[in-house]
């Protein structure tokens, strides 16, 4: 059977959903502790940029929409989406997900004529009850994955993604490789995309329409596990899709979703004892965070193949998408001192494990320089004859 997605929202659904988001960001207490964290501050100095800002706008969208609308929708999009403020917050509020919701809401009010748009603030100010509009799915964890040390027969979709399918297709080859000598039984989903750069456009349709047709086609697969080597594809499957997809998708938030240094840490893979004395720095996504990546690329640089693993400053390297496009000049910026951090440590190797972060630092730096992703350099120890 091929489930389809339910489109545009009734007008009385966004009333509620801007009602939800109001109370979601009405948590904040404006303790501050996410404006170090974010990389937008960071680069421009700018409060108004920071998660609290934006949780204080969308606390009171329903004033803000009448009177100012391109000021929401602006403060809004100068965001990366990179968690980093939600890894921190002292309240628990998953902002980068409610960001998203405030742009897909905006665009849904920002269509309709001024006639509907008065209709939902009329439905805004009624006592409805808002609460199951927005809720927050349980994050999966690795209890749902039995039998790590084990995958003989253990059925893996690889999904590419659409920065592997299009830049990087050598990858998506390598780490079908890497995975089935791992003893995994793969399948390769390729020349589908997760959905996220319809969502942060704000487009609710396209994603639903582009992604309802990967969704089926991981359903007809049947298959234990989904693993990615592009962390922001993982964060999207994993923790976005259970908030964007109505009923007719409740398998979603029974996948397995994991990066592919989650899957691999986690793997007991046999080699010879490699001696290595090569230095690699590191450059960690700033996704690796939201979906609680921490020591898993040390584990396998270092401990597996032996390298010497330098971690670069935790500074995000300032792609973030669309953001990179629309704000190119603050992106520029945060990906050269990305860079230049990364140089000081002299290592032989630059590396990372987000395809979009390679792109990043490969263009801060005119296209001069090799970054790796995990999968090059474990393909490159362990299976290249
Ligand atoms: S998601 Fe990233 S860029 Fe956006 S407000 Fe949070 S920390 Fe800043
Ligand atoms: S850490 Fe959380 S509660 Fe504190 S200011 Fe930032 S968003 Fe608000």
């Amino acid at each position: 059977m091929t489930l389809k997605a339910k489109k545009s929202l009734p007008l009385k659904d966004i009333a509620l959903s801007l009602k939800a988001i109001e109370e979601v960001a009405l948590k904040c207490k404006k303790c501050g502790k996410c404006q170090p964290e974010c990389p937008v501050f960071r680069e421009t100095g700018y409060e108004n940029l920071t998660a609290r800002s934006k949780l204080s706008l969308i606390s009171s969208i329903d004033k803000k929409l009448g009177i100012l609308p391109s000021k929401v929708g602006k403060s809004l999009s100068i965001c990366l989406l990179c968690g980093r403020c939600k890894s921190v917050c002292t309240q628990g509020i998953d902002t980068s997900a409610l960001f998203l919701h405030a742009r897909l809401l905006l665009d849904e009010f920002n269509k309709k004529s001024i006639f509907k748009k008065m209709i939902i603030f009329i439905f805004m100010k009624l006592p409805f009850k808002s609460g199951k509009k927005y809720k927050s799915p349980e994050i999966q964890t690795f209890s749902s994955f039995t039998n790590p040390l084990q995958p003989k027969n253990k059925k893996i979709i690889f999904f590419s993604g659409c920065l592997f399918d299009k830049f990087f297709p050598d990858k998506t080859e390598k780490a079908k490789k890497i995975l089935k000598s791992a003893g995994f039984d793969v399948d390769v989903i390729n020349g589908k995309c997760c959905g996220l750069p319809h969502l942060t456009s704000g487009n609710k349709d396209a994603f639903l329409k582009s992604t309802s047709s990967l969704a089926n086609k991981i359903s007809s697969l049947n298959a234990d596990i989904i693993v990615s080597g592009c962390p922001t594809c993982t964060m999207t499957l994993k923790q976005l899709w259970p908030k964007f997809f109505d009923e007719n998708f409740d398998f979603i938030k029974n996948l397995t979703v994991l990066d592919f240094h989650q899957l691999l840490a986690k793997t007991q893979i046999k080699t010879d004892k490699i001696s290595n004395n090569k230095n690699i720095t590191w450059h960690n996504p700033c996704h690796f965070k939201s979906i609680g990546i921490k020591n898993e690329p040390e584990k396998l640089l270092h401990e597996l193949l032996g390298y010497n693993f330098i971690k670069s400053s935790d500074i995000c390297c300032g792609f973030g998408g669309s953001f990179s496009i629309d704000h190119p000049l603050i992106s520029h910026s945060m990906g050269k001192k990305k860079l230049d951090n990364m140089r000081e440590d002299k290592s032989s190797i630059l590396a990372t494990g987000c395809p979009a972060c390679i792109m990043q630092l490969k263009k801060s730096s005119g296209f001069k320089i090799e970054v790796l992703h995990t999968i090059d350099i474990m393909y490159e120890a362990l299976i290249k004859e």
